[in-house]
């Protein structure tokens, strides 16, 4: 379903991508792992444009996302972003930040906007916090209500970047297992993540990210039991 074909991209002189290649099909799980600045991040944000490429192609379900003819605000609702630290309005509440893509992009009424709003906290374990405000909210609720947001429009695939990393270790484990559950339905994601215990429970593959190439990919019980590439036995031998 979404597809990198030889990726190139480049911040000015530094190639953060090099000639990246890989499918993640309907329904897979993908967890990307590797040091910081390999270019994990710059891999999926390739995926809804937050970042162009220089070289090769990215497709989701076959369409260049690239192409002249592409609506990226329709890509953007296909495939959902989470991000690491949340970027929930902080002058709407739980709900309000889920109805506002509802309403404004899907032309939904209110009142139907406010039922689907509801029903996704529901799905996060929120459905008590829909009218309080991000502020009043623990950074794991955040992070819940931002997984919802980008549910209730229904995406075809998830990415996530890093989404539990600024969270107090105390509030891992509920975002964690709403991406779990996710998973378990069956939704298309890729996660940057450093948690391994996750990767080995829910990714089909993981991939391992090195100055820009996926250096190495495999199975969780593979890749993490037996590494072939001495940087990625050094990384498992400081997260494992
Ligand atoms: P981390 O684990 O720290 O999040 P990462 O694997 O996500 O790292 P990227 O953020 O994808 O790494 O960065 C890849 C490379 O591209 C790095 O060298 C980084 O400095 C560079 N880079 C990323 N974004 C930009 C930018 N907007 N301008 C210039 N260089 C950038
Ligand atoms: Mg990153």
């Amino acid at each position: 379903m979404i597809r990198f074909e030889n990726v190139d991209k480049w911040f000015g002189p530094m190639q953060a991508l090099a000639g990246v290649s890989g499918e993640v099909r309907r329904g897979e799980v993908k967890v990307l792992v590797g040091p910081s600045g390999s270019g994990k991040s710059t891999l999926i944000r390739t995926v809804t444009r937050l970042e162009a490429i220089q070289g090769g192609r990215v497709t989701v379900d076959g369409q260049d996302i690239a192409g002249r003819g592409l609506d990226i605000n329709a890509l953007r609702q296909r495939v959902g972003f989470v991000f690491q630290a949340y970027n929930l309005f902080p002058h709407l509440t739980a709900a309000g930040n889920i109805t506002l893509g509802l309403t404004k992009l899907r032309n939904m009424a209110k009142p139907e906007a406010r039922e689907r709003a509801l029903a996704e906290l529901a799905r996060v374990g929120l459905a008590d916090k829909a009218d309080e405000m991000p502020g009043k909210l623990s950074g794991g609720q955040r992070q819940r209500v931002a997984i919802a947001r980008a549910l209730a429009m229904d995406p075809e695939a998830m990415l996530f970047d890093e989404p539990t990393s600024a969270l107090d270790p105390e509030m891992v484990g509920e975002v964690l297992a709403a991406m779990k559950q996710l998973a378990a339905a069956g939704m298309t994601m890729i996660c940057v993540t450093h948690e391994m215990g996750f990767a080995r429970e829910v990714a089909d593959e993981i991939w391992f990210m090195e100055q820009g190439r996926v250096a190495e990919r495999g199975a969780p019980a593979d890749l993490i039991d037996s590494p072939s590439h001495p940087r990625l036995k050094s990384f498992l031998s400081r997260r494992v």
